[in-house]
This record gives C-alpha cells, sequence and structure tokens, in this order.
C-alpha cells in the first residue's frame, strides 16, 4: 500500500502517523521524501490495513494497493531513480552510461592487468572477470576461484578501476570481503538463500535475469535482496532462451523500458552473453544505449582466440574502444532529444 501524504505536513506530523501505522497494523513503513511529495510504503499484512480510514487523516493526500508483488523493488515505493555510487564515486543510475569490462574469467595477472589498463583508458568505469565460473561441463575451466579474486584485486591496484565477479555460493562470501560489486549470474538468479545472503551485504548487487525468467521474477528476485536491507541492487539484461539459434540468447531489448517503469532500480546490458558472437557486440550495446541503459557489461579479452571462456564473444581492446566511443555518442544524442 502506498500513502502520498500533503505537501504542508510537519515533520512531526509525518513521525506521529507513521507510529501509528506500525502501532495498529502489522506492516513496516518504507519513507520517500522527494522534493514536492512524502510517499509512505506500507509492507507487510496491508489486508488488514482500512484505505479508508487512512484516506481521511488530515495529513493524506491519497492511498493506492499496490497490486504488484515486489514492492522495494517498485517505482511507486521510490519514485526517483536510485543511483548507485560506490565509495570510490563511481556511479549507476545517474543518467551516464556506465561501462563495465573486463575478461570472462580471470585467467593470469599479465592477462587481467592488462585489459584492465586498456579497458580504463578507453573509458570503463568498472572491471569485470569471473573468478568463479559456472559453465555447462563439469569439464570445462571453473576459474581461478580465490586466486581470482586476489588477481582481480592487483588489477584494480594498477588502474583503480573497482571489480565485479560473480558469486556462486554463499559460502564463498568471505573471499568477496573486497569486491566492489557482486554479481549474481543468470543461473543463480532463483537461488533464494543466496538473494537472501546478499541481502545483508552492505555492497551493490548485479543481478542477472535468468536464462528463462520474466521480468517479473527477475524484480521478485531483486525484491529478495532488497527485503534483507540491501537496496543497491543493479538489474541486468543478458539474453534470454528463445526458439531462435543463430545467437547464444535473444536479447530482450524491451526489458530496459519496461523495468525503468516499474521500477527505479538501474538497468544494464550485457550484449557479449546476449548474442554470443563478438561481431554482434557493438550493435547491440547502441541498441542498449539508444533505449535508455544505465550500463552495459562487455567481455573483453587481449586475445579471443585463447581464451579460456566466452572467447567468441569477446571484444579485443581496440574493439572496445571503437566500442566505447560510440556508445557514449548514442548514449548522448538520446539525452538531448
Ligand atoms: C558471465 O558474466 O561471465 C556469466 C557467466 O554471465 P551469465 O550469468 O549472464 O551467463
Ligand atoms: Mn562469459
Amino acid at each position: 500500500m502506498i500513502i502520498v501524504l500533503k505537501s504542508n505536513r510537519s515533520e512531526e506530523q509525518v513521525q506521529k502517523f507513521i507510529s501509528m501505522l506500525t502501532d495498529r497494523y502489522d506492516v513496516t513503513v518504507n519513507t520517500w521524501v522527494g522534493t514536492h511529495s512524502t510517499v509512505l510504503g506500507l509492507l507487510g499484512d496491508t489486508a488488514a490495513v482500512d484505505g479508508e480510514y487512512i484516506a481521511a487523516q488530515d495529513i493524506v493526500e491519497s492511498v493506492k494497493r499496490v497490486q504488484e508483488p515486489y514492492k522495494k523493488a517498485n517505482r511507486k515505493f521510490h519514485p526517483d531513480d536510485t543511483v548507485i555510487t560506490l565509495p570510490t564515486g563511481q556511479k549507476i543510475g545517474d543518467g551516464s552510461l556506465a561501462l563495465i569490462a573486463g575478461p570472462c574469467s580471470v585467467e593470469n595477472e599479465a592477462q587481467i592487468c592488462c585489459v584492465a589498463e586498456r579497458v580504463k583508458a578507453a573509458g570503463a568505469s568498472f572491471l569485470r572477470g569471473g573468478a568463479f565460473k559456472p559453465r555447462t561441463s563439469p569439464y570445462a575451466f571453473q576459474g581461478l576461484k580465490a586466486e581470482g579474486i586476489e588477481l582481480l584485486k592487483k588489477a584494480k591496484a594498477k588502474t583503480g578501476l573497482p571489480i565485479v565477479t560473480e558469486i556462486m555460493s554463499i559460502s564463498h562470501l568471505d573471499l568477496f570481503e573486497d569486491v566492489d560489486v557482486i554479481q549474481v549470474g543468470a543461473r543463480n538468479m532463483q537461488n533464494f538463500e543466496l538473494l537472501k545472503a546478499l541481502g545483508h551485504v552492505n555492497k551493490p548487487i548485479l543481478l542477472k535475469r535468468g536464462l528463462a525468467n520474466t521480468i517479473e521474477e527477475l524484480l521478485m528476485s531483486a525484491e529478495y535482496i532488497m527485503a534483507g536491507g540491501n537496496d543497491q541492487v543493479i538489474l541486468c539484461e543478458r539474453g534470454i532462451r528463445t526458439y531462435e539459434t543463430f545467437t547464444r540468447n535473444t536479447l530482450d531489448i524491451s526489458a530496459v523500458p519496461i523495468l525503468k517503469k516499474l521500477s527505479h532500480l538501474p538497468v544494464i546490458i550485457d550484449p557479449s552473453h546476449a548474442s554470443g558472437i563478438n561481431w554482434l557486440v557493438e550493435p547491440l550495446a547502441m541498441a542498449a544505449a539508444a533505449v535508455g541503459a544505465d550500463g552495459l557489461i562487455i567481455e573483453v579479452h587481449n586475445n579471443p582466440s585463447c581464451a579460456l571462456c566466452d572467447g567468441a564473444q569477446s571484444l579485443t581492446p581496440d574493439q572496445f574502444d571503437v566500442l566505447a566511443k560510440k556508445v557514449q555518442r548514442v548514449s548522448e544524442t538520446v539525452k538531448s532529444l
């Protein structure tokens, strides 16, 4: 339930009103204060709340029931866009186009440091790199695990780029202490125990849409993280399974404006996993910039033909350089319209 308060109310009236709500009903109250209005979002047993009684209170402008099952992730609860700001200053969701780039997997120190330096020079503000890899085959390279995270930290020390890397198990959480943004991969989007644990972590979570999950299911997974108290969720569309076989997945470009309408959370696109084909990454990245994505996560490898994972979709640093310039131009052009 959403309660919009009148603009002429005092802070004391708001506090008294919130106390009345929590005393009378089994609810918790989320408060969003904007320049022109204050919105109270009620969570819990709202069926018991008498809407007519609430609407009749002096301080109340309007009352709405929220039909959607996601509440904290819902734009109705938080009309402004959420901006994720790292302690080191990098932002996602502030209207700029954030670029997250790096190899699918961390392979060795020279590789990750070389790619980090190149993507930074091209304009990336985050370094990606998998240390724990979810592979379809148990015989495929599974990542360097803890050593991979140590190498990412070395690349961060050299370049200053914050690191984004995937977690596959709650039991690894301690290893992620120095990771700046924790990625939940497509295959773990509905690993609810993992999502609950990440709800208690004080860092941004990059949540990828599952291979066969709906937009509402993605928002419900974000809700799991937010319900635990972590509001810093970045949604990522990375392609879904369709009957098309030409591409690895099918990029659901419409997910960007839909998610931004339904939710206040930032939305980014992963054109690398969406297509699986390196020459498709640039046009899809430009489409993402045009449709209003808050960022892109792109696989870049110093030598794609020798990559231990996802070489076919990886760009060379030179190709990323070209892409980065083009997508920023698309983003600025679209914003100026
Ligand atoms: C990845 O980012 O390397 C990855 C495995 O992504 P996804 O979970 O989208 O397949
Ligand atoms: Mn990959």
